[in-house]
């Protein structure tokens, strides 16, 4: 590459967190970036809308897992007297058992006194706590994983149901490996879940971190707070909005031409290198590499992602039987509901609700019930509303609704997420400058996303 190329830029595709992430990086370092989004705004999955009525709608995602990389970016953007810590409560989660919300135990201490687990559930935990490590060579379902671990009872009250909050996935479907490797990755090193939880605490204190579960915070003024500062934090005219990417092509000094259409012309710009921060049905939709080489990634379209459809409901406090003294409620397949899951949002964090008012956000379809996530809202809401009365005692009608569809909602990673992998990694070799970040290969939480756009943004300037 000659010197002027070197002084392209680095074009990011995608301005979700991903992408806005990889981008700040690369311009943190003084890297020359241009970041390309086909919405008319940049944030992706992140949508925060605040009504004059006081209410504050997440129509994406809630609330955001505040690791040690976290926090450092917050600092870095500013933003750091924006943050909102969960409330207190959170620590309470409800699940739905026998058609009652009740408490799941938050300690190992807890979990052997409560009386939510049966006592042969109990003693299969205190068993678990001797497993000594044995390397696993091949994949298998994470509730094969778990329920070896723990048995069967805790699969079915409390993986199945947080799989569902999680992935709205199938714990049956999904691959411990890919899934959740967090805890593929603790087997390995102590054969016990529960030993290696408490090695990682100690660590933790060690690095003087503080104790405890990773924080869960919001902002004042909602998720929507982070794209916009990380936006802010870039070079202006680095964003190009309302810019769909559709063609990559590599040119022969190792740059790259890229191509989008605005109002029916068509558009170029000649890059550095390309990193795509897309979902794996944007990555495959593109064409990419020179017509003697091309390269598709058009089988990541089988990548299932089920539809969500996401529900906030106002309601008077009155009109709640329930305290609300939670992060919410989830609800296992067990108990054939119609929901996934309902986030107690004004508990959560303060500010979502006008005086005297709470917010409820529901979730519905997923795996479970796709056929949900797809009715039109004036049929969902009385399904919605029969099952609020009865799991939390609400009555009367709701003062205010906000439903957002999600068509494509969460990427399952499933026991063949390999196949993907391998041509993510194949895709980049045969095309230098051409990389590949986001949900597609490193998980599904915006904290996940936020450290895979660091990611991208190092290995593209290694
Ligand atoms: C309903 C819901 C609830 C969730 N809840 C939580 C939660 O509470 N906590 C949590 O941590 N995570 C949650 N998640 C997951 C998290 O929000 C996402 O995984 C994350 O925001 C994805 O970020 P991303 O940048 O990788 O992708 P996206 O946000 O999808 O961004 C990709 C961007 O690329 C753009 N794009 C697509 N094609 C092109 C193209 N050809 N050219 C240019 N641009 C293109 C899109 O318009 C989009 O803006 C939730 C997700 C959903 C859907």
């Amino acid at each position: 590459m000659d010197t002027s190329a070197a002084q392209l830029p680095f074009a990011v595709i995608g301005a979700g967190l991903t992408g806005l992430s990889a981008a700040h990086h690369l311009a943190r370092a003084g890297h020359p970036v241009r970041i390309f989004e086909a919405a008319p705004a940049a944030g992706g999955a992140l949508r925060t809308e605040l009504h004059p009525d006081g209410w504050l709608i997440e129509a994406g995602p809630n609330s955001l897992q505040e690791s040690a990389e976290v926090t450092r970016l917050l600092d870095t953007l500013g933003l750091g007297a924006e943050r909102l810590r969960a409330d207190p409560a959170a620590k309470n989660r409800y699940i739905v058992r026998d058609g009652v919300l009740r408490a799941l135990p938050t300690s190992p201490a807890a979990f052997l006194t409560s009386s939510f687990f049966s006592f042969g559930t109990k003693l299969k935990l205190l068993g678990e706590l001797t497993r000594r490590p044995s390397p696993r060579t091949e994949d298998l379902s994470l509730s094969a994983f778990i329920c070896e671990h723990f048995g069967n009872e805790l699969v079915t009250y409390a993986l199945d149901p947080f799989t569902s909050g999680i992935y709205a996935g199938n714990a049956d479907l999904l691959s411990a490996r890919h899934a959740f490797p967090s805890l593929w990755q603790a087997e390995h090193e102590h054969g016990s879940l529960i030993r290696a939880q408490l090695a990682a605490a100690i660590a933790k204190r060690a690095r003087g971190e503080p104790s405890g579960p990773t924080p869960i915070i919001s902002f004042r003024s909602g998720l929507a707070s982070l794209p916009r500062a990380l936006v802010s934090s870039l070079p202006p005219g680095s964003l190009e909005l309302s810019a769909e990417i559709d063609t990559l092509l590599p040119q022969p000094d190792g740059t790259w031409l890229i191509r989008w259409f605005r109002s029916g012309t068509a558009c170029t710009e000649r890059v550095r290198k390309v990193l795509l921060a897309l979902p794996a049905s944007a990555l495959a939709r593109l064409a990419i590499g020179s017509p003697g080489m091309p390269t598709s990634l058009a089988s990541l379209d089988t990548l299932e992602h089920p539809p969500v459809t996401s529900v906030f409901l106002g309601y008077r406090r009155a009109d709640v039987a329930h305290p609300l003294n939670g992060f919410g409620a989830l609800i296992p397949s067990i108990e054939k509901r119609s929901l996934l899951g309902v986030l107690f949002s004004s508990t959560l964090f303060p500010g979502r609700a006008p005086a005297g008012h709470i917010a409820l956000t529901v979730m519905v379809g997923g795996t479970r019930r796709p056929d949900l996530a797809r009715l039109p809202p004036e049929k969902l809401l009385p399904i919605i509303r029969a099952e609020l009365a009865s799991l939390l005692g609400v009555r009367g009608e709701p003062v205010f609704v906000r439903s957002t569809a999600w068509p494509h909602a969460i990427p399952q990673y499933k026991l063949n997420h390999d196949a993907h992998l391998d041509v993510l990694a194949s895709a980049e070799t045969r095309q230098p400058g051409l990389l590949i970040g986001g949900t597609v290969r490193d998980g599904i939480s915006m904290t996940n996303c936020l450290a895979a756009g660091a990611k991208l943004a190092t290995r593209a300037t290694a």
